[in-house]
């Protein structure tokens, strides 16, 4: 892509960022954009980056390797947005900042352990199965209290809120998702007043306003800003 229709397509997402937070009543910074970058070059990255984009999600481990240290001089955030495979986790835990997608014990185990070496904590997200899917992933609602007690007491692992991928089956729907993770976080934060619970993770490219409308503090945007993307199996 250009580095002129990156700057048309950025400019569109942060207008379209900024008239969902007005129409929801909420400051225009109280929504962070993380730049979903899966499957497109580092020069892409670079690209936005030079607009300013500094924080950029990433799916599948190796791929995010190989951007990184092409992007090494780069003062960039890198969040880990993909399932995480168990195998995954030393990796992960030390060459991200954040993690959106952490669902089970055993990986919060596991993260802990290998970020146990790195100056700051790792930021974490749980993913909540907000569908309820069996198939899916991300703990289920009546879950969440204990996996949250176990991010808690891991030292090396900073917990701060809550993520969801919520199947698009309708407006209604998805609006019902948003709102239930939203509650979620509503009463994990007045359950433990001191924790840093800042984050809710919803919204992408087709749910951005509604996902601003019920709370969210950081949309996930990916077709918006880079152009459809190629599916792996066909790259
Ligand atoms: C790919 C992906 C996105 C971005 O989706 P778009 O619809 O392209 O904006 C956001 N979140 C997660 C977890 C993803 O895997």
């Amino acid at each position: 892509m250009t580095s002129n229709d990156l700057q048309v397509r950025y400019h569109a997402v942060c207008q379209a960022i900024e008239t969902a937070c007005r129409a929801a009543q909420r400051p225009i910074d109280s929504v962070r954009l993380l730049a979903v970058s899966k499957t497109k070059p580092a020069e892409d990255i670079a690209r936005l980056a030079d607009l300013g984009v500094r924080e950029f999600g990433e799916n599948y481990l190796q791929e995010a390797l190989d951007k990184q240290a092409e992007l090494r001089d780069r003062d960039l955030i890198w969040h880990f947005i993909g399932h995480i495979q168990s195998n995954k986790t030393r990796e992960i835990a030390q060459n991200f900042d954040w993690v959106h997608t952490v669902d089970r014990r055993k990986i919060v185990q596991r993260l802990n352990d290998a970020r146990a070496h790195c100056a700051t904590p790792l930021n974490v997200l749980i993913q909540v199965n907000v569908d309820d899917a069996p198939t899916k992933s991300g703990v289920a609602p009546t879950d969440l209290t204990g996996l949250v007690e176990e991010v808690m007491d891991s030292p090396h692992l900073q917990l701060r809120g809550l993520m969801s991928i919520p199947d698009p089956v309708s407006e209604e729907a998805l609006i019902a998702s948003h709102q239930l993770l939203a509650s979620l976080l509503a009463t994990l934060k007045h359950r433990f007043p001191q924790a840093m619970l800042d984050t809710l993770s919803m919204g992408m490219t087709q749910d951005l306003a509604p996902a601003i409308a019920a709370g969210s503090t950081c949309v996930r945007i990916g077709t918006a800003l880079f152009g459809q993307r190629t599916p792996r199996s066909e790259r």
